[in-house]
């Protein structure tokens, strides 16, 4: 439920109705507009009757039903994109489009370092790199764990860029606070509820990836279960889903775009390097995401994708980089916006 006042509202009516709202157990969203408010309601609100809101309450324009089970996430309660400042870049800026780039895995300092110092020079504005490999096999590369954060943190130091790992369990959250910037929650882990709700915790931004063959929906349902703990900074990711097709690893949803920014005011990336499988796809998916309204592209790069020890084939060189960037540049200039 919403309850949307009149223009020129005050602090002290708004804190009068959001008193007796909070005495009956509902959790309350404050979103200041330039004049009016909106206050979104969640919890158990059959206990509100919108009739004697509007009469008790003089500066109450209107109360409103929302159906959707995400509540904090949705756009109805906070009409605003949802910028969020990691360092000095924003993610959620619509003049912005924010580049994450790196390495499928960190494998060694000099690649890691490598890989960071080019990115960097040529757009990207954070670093990406799992540490904690969630893999199909157990006899695959699991990533080099607590090295590899380490290893991420040197790039950072070396860099200046802010980095990305995946977590795949809460045991290691203090672990990742000391390293990480963002965490990133893994298709698979996308309803790992209890991660989910230690990571709402936390005060550091959370990218969730939608899961192999999840609805939006329940992607937005992830998210409100890191909002709902407190922690609001969350960044949705669209990597593909599993569908009938296989000539590609995954099939890349576009259409999450455009519906998830009316769904939702958080920031959308898209990851087209998961989505296809295969890096000369990587450019076109990475175009067409740009078009359709994505905030973001999470790509993964590597200095000699034929000995990757993760994801090779869906990696692109740094020169391949190089000339995508300069395009997507030119198709974000259309939008009106910048790297
Ligand atoms: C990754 O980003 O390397 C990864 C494992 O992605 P996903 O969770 O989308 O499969
Ligand atoms: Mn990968």
């Amino acid at each position: 439920m919403i309850i949307v006042t009149k223009n020129d509202v005050t602090e002290q009516q708004i804190e009068s109705i959001a008193e007796e709202l909070s005495a009956k157990g509902l959790i309350l969203q404050v979103n200041r507009g330039r004049q009016s408010c909106i206050i979104g309601l969640c919890g158990d609100v059959s206990c509100v009757d919108p009739g004697s809101i509007t009469s008790k309450y003089d500066f109450v324009e209107q109360v409103l039903k929302v159906s959707e089970p995400y509540k904090k996430a949705n756009r109805r309660f906070k009409p605003e994109n949802t910028v969020i400042k990691i360092g000095d870049f924003e993610i959620g800026n619509p003049h912005r489009l924010a580049l994450i780039a790196g390495p499928c895995s960190v494998e060694s300092e000099e690649q890691i370092c490598h890989i960071a110092e080019n990115v960097k020079a040529l757009g990207a504005k954070m670093l990406r790199g799992g540490a904690y490999k969630p893999r199909t096999s157990p006899y695959s590369f699991q990533g080099m764990e607590t090295e590899g954060l380490f290893l991420l943190k040197e790039a950072h130091n070396k860099t200046g860029l802010p980095v990305i790992s995946e977590i795949t369990s809460p045991s290691h959250i203090e672990q990742f606070l000391d390293y990480v910037d963002v965490f990133q929650v893994g298709a698979r882990n996308m309803q790992n509820f209890e991660l989910l709700k230690e990571l709402g915790k936390t005060n550091r931004p959370v990218l969730i990836k939608r899961g192999l063959a999840n609805t939006m929906e329940e992607l937005l349902m992830s998210a409100e279960y890191v909002m709902n703990g407190g922690n609001e900074q969350v960044i949705l990711c669209e990597r593909g889903i599993r569908t009938f097709e296989d000539a590609t690893r995954n099939t890349l949803d576009i259409s999450a775009v455009p519906m998830l920014k009316r769904m939702t005011h958080l920031p959308v990336v898209v990851d087209p390097s998961h989505s296809s499988g295969i890096s000369w796809m990587v450019e076109p998916l990475a175009k067409a995401a740009v078009a359709a309204g994505a905030d973001g592209l999470m790509i993964e790069v590597h200095n000699n994708p034929a000995a990757a020890l993760c994801d090779g084939k869906q990696s692109i060189t740094i020169e391949q980089f190089d000339i995508l960037v300069e395009k997507l540049r030119v198709i974000a200039a259309v939008e009106g916006r910048t790297i």
